[in-house]
């Protein structure tokens, strides 16, 4: 059997973290986590208590009970809280702006942090796992780390065509949660110093995901 491999992936939105990190674990036979679906997914359950997403004390206080099982079939997007499949509404507008609120608060990274270790921890042939603090923070000793970026315009193009939105707007949007996510208290998203970073601007999916397993290869 060939061995456990652990590969974080982090970026900004726009960065192609998701095709790409989906399409290695593909390519490796290894599962997939999506970390910034299980943010969106308590931002969602948060929102549908009625929980004011500015209160990070009320939010933390709305926590207990809360389950969330995310698929870890790169073949298969899908993510439950408790029973209740969020997988489209994580994707809309709404969880969209009140994202980086709930993410901020200590509880709720506390929590995620450690269903995430346990989620790789659980998996035997190891994982790719794409979010904004894996290298850093959740997976530090990860086989490889990859910071994947690219340039605003290009980042606001790839999301505006996902999302059916105008690029503007798109960025707009986009500069103003990388804003919050990066000057938040707790682990905010930074370039983690031991990833190698991979500047996806003018790369086409194919051979980002090309160049992420010749990566891979070199480790061996
Ligand atoms: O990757 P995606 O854009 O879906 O992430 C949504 C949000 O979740 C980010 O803007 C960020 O606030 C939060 N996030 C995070 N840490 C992660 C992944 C996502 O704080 N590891």
């Amino acid at each position: 059997m060939s061995k456990r491999l652990v590969i974080a992936i982090d970026g900004p939105s726009g960065s192609g973290k998701s095709s790409v990190a989906r399409a290695v674990a593909r390519a490796l036979e290894l599962d997939y986590l999506d970390t910034g679906a299980m943010y969106r997914a308590v931002t969602w359950f948060i929102q549908d208590k009625g929980v004011s997403i500015t209160d990070p004390q009320a939010i933390a206080e709305n926590l207990s009970g809360l389950s969330i099982t995310p698929s870890i079939n790169p073949d298969i997007e899908r993510i439950l809280v408790g029973e209740t499949d969020v997988t489209t509404i994580i994707r809309e507008q709404d969880v969209t702006s009140g994202v980086s609120y709930v993410s901020a608060v200590p509880e709720v990274r506390l929590l995620l942090v450690q269903l995430q270790r346990e989620v790789v921890e659980a998996s035997s042939q190891g994982a790719v796992v794409e979010g904004r603090d894996i290298g850093s923070v959740v997976l530090p000793d990860a086989d490889l780390k990859v910071f994947l970026t690219a340039d605003e315009l290009a980042r606001a193009q790839r999301r505006a065509a996902q999302v059916a939105e105008d690029v503007e707007k798109t960025k707009a949007q986009l500069l103003h949660r990388d804003h919050a996510d990066s000057t938040r208290t707790v682990s905010p998203f930074t370039q983690n110093d031991g990833a190698i970073v991979v500047d996806t601007t003018h790369m086409e999916l194919t051979e980002v995901v090309e160049h992420i397993l010749q990566l891979v290869a070199e480790q061996a």
